[in-house]
């Protein structure tokens, strides 16, 4: 049985201060949910939101990290430090860090690894452009996202991470993809992992689905058989906004 989420990507957004008037907001109003409830934040926030988020069900994730434990890599954060601070998630492969900061399956591939040692769940992005989608490539394409992110990872590593669908061209547009699409290109993530390990470690794999998720068809989502949570961006950055998807 997997268990479904609900998941924040705040994205460079909030101070330390909104953050934590956050958490305080929407703790009574989210605690008797049976979906596991997570928010990702730019690194300065993460230890006080980790800190008042303690005794509720919020969980408290990074949106990067760099794969070495330390060394001369300027301006990078090492796990370390997210397990120093408890961190229970952090993102991986942002299709915003693909884009911009020359993210590469390589990279992803490693730093999942590294996650993994320290027993910090990673969340892998994976997901096509327009073009891709168009030129019928959505599935190519997230096939070998999802393989070359894990290669190397025992099945018990595997069923510990978390795989984000999140087309690009859905992401932060207003144009989700429709439900049913976004169940398709699941279900063939979890054949392709099922060909890599089994079906048994398949089924354990979470995998949610990102872009212009919000209280108006999150529940249209979540109710797909294969779709085990959602990865919000904009929809997330307001309290009640997030209560109402936590609470779909
Ligand atoms: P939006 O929900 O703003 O489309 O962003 C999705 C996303 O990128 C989450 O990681």
């Amino acid at each position: 049985m997997r268990i479904p989420i609900i998941a924040g990507n705040w994205k460079m957004n909030k101070t330390i201060k909104e953050a934590v008037a956050f958490i305080e907001e929407i703790k009574p109003q989210i605690e008797g949910t049976d979906v596991e409830v997570i928010l990702c934040a730019p690194f300065i926030l993460l230890k006080d939101m980790k800190e008042v988020s303690k005794g509720s069900n919020i969980k408290i994730g990074a949106q990067n990290m760099h794969f070495e434990e330390s060394g001369a890599y300027t301006g990078e954060v090492s796990v370390l430090n997210l397990k120093e601070i408890g961190m229970d998630y952090v993102i991986i492969g942002h299709s915003e860090r693909r884009q911009y900061f020359g993210e590469t399956d390589e990279n992803v591939n490693k730093k999942v690894k590294k996650a993994l040692e320290y027993d910090i769940n990673p969340i892998v992005c994976v997901g096509e452009t327009l073009e891709e989608r168009q030129a019928e490539k959505t599935r190519d394409k997230v096939k070998l996202q999802v393989e070359k992110a894990i290669e190397g990872l025992t099945h018990e590593q595997a069923s510990r991470i978390v795989v984000a669908y999140e087309p690009i061209w859905a992401i932060g547009t207003g144009m989700a993809a429709t439900s049913s699409d976004a169940n398709e290109v699941i279900e063939y993530i979890r054949q392709t992992l099922e060909s890599i390990y089994s079906s048994e470690t398949a089924e354990k794999i979470r995998v949610q689905y990102g872009g212009s998720v919000k209280p108006q068809n999150v529940e249209e989502i979540m109710n797909e058989p294969d779709i085990d949570g959602a990865l919000v961006g904009g929809a997330s950055l307001d309290p009640q906004s997030f209560v109402k998807l936590v609470n779909f």
